[in-house]
């Protein structure tokens, strides 16, 4: 047996079996420990000696993390096919079978977390008993990577809690801390970590039961299954429909999990195993599976690991922090940084107006408090970490300042003059601007290397990502420390070059003016906005653009002109739509409450009607699809031209940036991840197809048309 698994038979005849996969922080189900729990689960059903045993682990805080998502995501790569996806999950299900069939009780030992794979183990055993650690959480998260449960999680779960119980923890793929976990009868015990194996021997020496509730007699599933349980309207009727909202059959998973607990429940639950695992099959092998994997596990973990990070520059713990500006973007900012422990100089150019910053931080605290999500004491000593002042002498000692004032170059020329008056040499000056070149702002700095990007996404309290923008004089030492903070932060940091837009506001505006030149042809609007959302984004470009305001967005124009631009960071597609919708219809957005939308005092926004007026609506409409394909493809083929420019340097930022940052749909993988899905060579093709019948902006770059032959 190689060493995955330990086995210890007591004199009690309790055979203890200790997960520990070498070289792993947490254990995951390697060849080797799946082998040798086959093994192990032979000898425990033979040896007379054995009464029964106990499965834990010698991680700390950790039982087993499931399946090795790394190798899973691999999986497409080498080409697995249904028939060997589906096969792979069979195998594994027949382990567990075997496990909780065998003749002698298990009990599972959950002394740390249990995920996806880990909680299957659990699941199979006859009794669970989970560490009362609040990193013991449990749960099927595999929906968020484009799977389903394929060692028994859709068959078992709703066999042990039933199926309305079952299907929001498949579906969600939510961990559940483990006094949520024994609530909803995941586990039969909750136990300090140090009792776990003594109350495991108790049961195994008292009470043990090696025959599962549904391999009884006259077993039936909790609340009945098949399409004449009294929850079927809504479990699977309304959750076919819900998930078809959800998903706009863009990730396959949920439905799959649907179908797999539905088909799954209504025979034995061997038939079951192999329904669920023709699912695995299906998902595993597709392309969907495959991005969400690689993008949102695999290059999100190494991202958030600082991967990219300067490696030999000191890394340094922000303790205090100036915010210039207490506005929207700067309140935001001060909020997670004293949430996150660290003591926030929050100025504004007046105290009363910096009072309002932290007064707008206390009135949104006070709504999670009464949400029961936080405490009193706990945002009294949040809101105790943020000094709202006018006076810039606070600011010594920071060893960050994120600016966040207006958008305008000399009143953020200023601020910087004021603040670096008061920083010492190592103190770093980052910009929250969102569109002004990091390299002309670092020109007002006397310490241009200290100077850096630190683009926030709004609301900062939500948004995972931060764009760190390298200028042209920043020093490695500098962004090494940006990254630190964004770590700190617990946030998602990207790291790219500095140009006009930097990536991620520059990818949007595409997408929002592809949206306004369809309204412009003629496309129905409302058709605009489906095709968007049928696409994946979580909103339509005209929605998107009354939020960011079309006022905004053609003073960025306007700029850009200002500065004379070179030609291809001035984007034209949507330019008279916007002129047109700001100087002579008089809707600027959302804030003026009269955009592409209409925003009533009651009720929801609805698309304004007078813009069938202004834009007539043609006679001969496009394909959805179509549509669907043009925002998809305009945003790539940006992000590839940033690739070319060398603004992107690593490509997993881009994918990362666009789904966290910008709504890039995340069935994709992110922008460039679908570009290599659907292939260069065709990618270049529909390219040169969307150029013909739209115009230039769709010509693929030189690189991409290099790598197509
Ligand atoms: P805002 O208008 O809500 O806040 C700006 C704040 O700066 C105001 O409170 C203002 O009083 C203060 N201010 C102005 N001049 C000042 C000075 N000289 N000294 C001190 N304070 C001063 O704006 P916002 O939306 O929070 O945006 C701030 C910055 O963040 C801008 O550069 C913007 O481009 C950028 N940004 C905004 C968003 C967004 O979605 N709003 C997203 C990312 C980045």
């Amino acid at each position: 047996m190689n060493n995955t698994l330990a086995i210890e038979v007591g004199a009690d005849g309790i055979a203890l079996l200790t997960i520990d996969v070498p070289g792993r922080p947490m254990n995951v189900f390697t060849p080797e420990l799946i082998d040798s729990l086959g093994k192990a689960v032979e000898q425990v059903a033979a040896d007379d000696a054995i009464i029964g045993a106990i499965i834990t682990s010698a991680k700390q805080s950790s039982f087993l993390a499931g399946a090795d998502l790394k190798d899973l995501g691999e999986a497409f790569e080498r080409g697995i096919t249904a028939q060997q996806a589906s096969e792979f999950s069979q195998s594994l299900s027949k382990l567990l079978r075997r496990l909780e069939t065998c003749g002698k009780p298990f009990v599972a030992a959950i002394n740390g977390l249990a995920l996806g794979g880990g909680l299957e183990l659990c699941l199979a055993c006859h009794r669970r008993i989970l560490s009362s650690d609040v990193k013991a959480v449990i749960g099927l998260p595999e929906v968020k990577v484009g799977l389903l449960p394929g060692a028994g999680g859709t068959q078992r779960l709703p066999r042990l809690i039933g199926i309305p119980a079952a299907l929001p923890l498949l579906l969600k793929g939510k961990t559940l801390q483990p006094s949520e976990a024994y609530a909803q009868g995941l586990v039969h015990e909750v136990f300090s970590p140090e009792q776990l194996i003594g109350r495991a021997r108790h049961w195994l020496l008292n009470s043990p039961t090696a025959v599962q509730p549904w391999d009884r007699k006259g077993y039936k599933i909790p609340g009945g299954a098949g399409p004449l349980a009294s929850h079927a309207p809504v479990s699977f009727t309304v959750g076919v429909a819900q998930m078809t909202g959800t998903t706009q059959h863009n990730d396959p998973a949920p439905l799959a999990i649907l179908s797999s607990v539905y088909e799954g429940t209504i025979v034995d639950i061997d038939t079951g195993l192999r329904i669920e695992s023709k699912y695995f099959g299906k998902l595993l092998s597709g392309s969907v599976a495959r991005n969400m994997i690689r993008t949102l596990f695999i290059n999100k973990t190494a991202i958030d690991k600082l991967v990219n990070r300067p490696s030999d520059a000191p890394t340094r713990t922000v303790t205090r922090l100036g915010v210039i500006g207490a506005g929207m973007m700067g309140a935001g900012i001060a909020n997670v940084a004293a949430q996150a422990g660290v003591n926030v100089v929050l100025i504004d150019a007046t105290v009363e107006q910096a009072e309002k910053g932290k007064a707008d931080i206390a009135a949104l605290l006070a709504r999670d408090i009464k949400r029961g999500r936080l405490t009193q004491e706990s945002v009294n000593a949040r809101l105790a970490r943020i000094n709202a002042t006018n006076d810039y002498a606070q600011l010594k000692g920071c060893e960050l300042v994120v600016e966040a004032v207006f958008e305008d170059r000399t009143v953020k020329a200023n601020v910087t003059r004021q603040v670096e008056a008061q920083l010492d040499d190592n103190a770093v000056f980052a910009s929250n601007t969102s569109t002004l070149p990091i390299t002309g702002l670092a020109q007002a700095s006397i310490r241009p290397e200290r100077f850096i990007g630190m683009h926030f996404f709004s609301p900062v309290e939500r948004m995972p990502l931060v764009e760190v923008i390298i200028g042209e004089k920043t020093s490695d030492q500098t962004v090494a420390w940006a990254m630190d903070f964004i770590a700190q932060l617990r946030k998602t940091p990207i790291l790219v070059r500095d140009s006009p837009g930097f990536f991620t506001s520059r990818v949007i505006m595409n997408f929002l003016h592809e949206g306004m030149k369809m309204v412009e042809e003629g496309v129905l609007p409302a058709m605009v906005e489906n095709a968007a959302r049928q696409a994946g984004f979580p909103a339509g470009p005209l929605a998107v653009a009354d939020e960011v305001s079309l006022s905004l967005m053609q003073a960025i124009l306007k700029a850009q002109d200002a500065d004379n631009l070179p030609e291809r960071y001035r984007l034209r597609t949507g330019r008279k739509v916007i002129d047109r919708m700001v100087d002579q219809l008089k809707r600027p957005g959302r804030r003026a409450k009269a955009g592409f939308y209409e925003y009533p005092e009651q009720g929801a926004k609805f698309l304004w009607p007078g813009l069938s007026d202004a834009y007539p609506v043609a006679a001969d409409q496009p394909s959805v699809a179509s549509l669907k394909e043009r925002f998809l493809t305009i945003m790539a083929l940006e992000t590839a031209r940033c690739q070319e420019e060398g603004v992107i340097i690593n490509a997993m930022d881009a994918d990362i940036g666009s789904i966290l940052g910008i709504g890039y749909p995340a069935w994709t993988g992110g922008v460039l991840s679908y570009i290599q899905t659907i292939g260069v060579k065709t990618f270049v093709e529909r390219c040169h197809a969307l150029a013909a019948l739209h115009g230039a902006r769709f010509e693929p770059t030189q690189t991409l048309v290099q790598q197509a032959v």
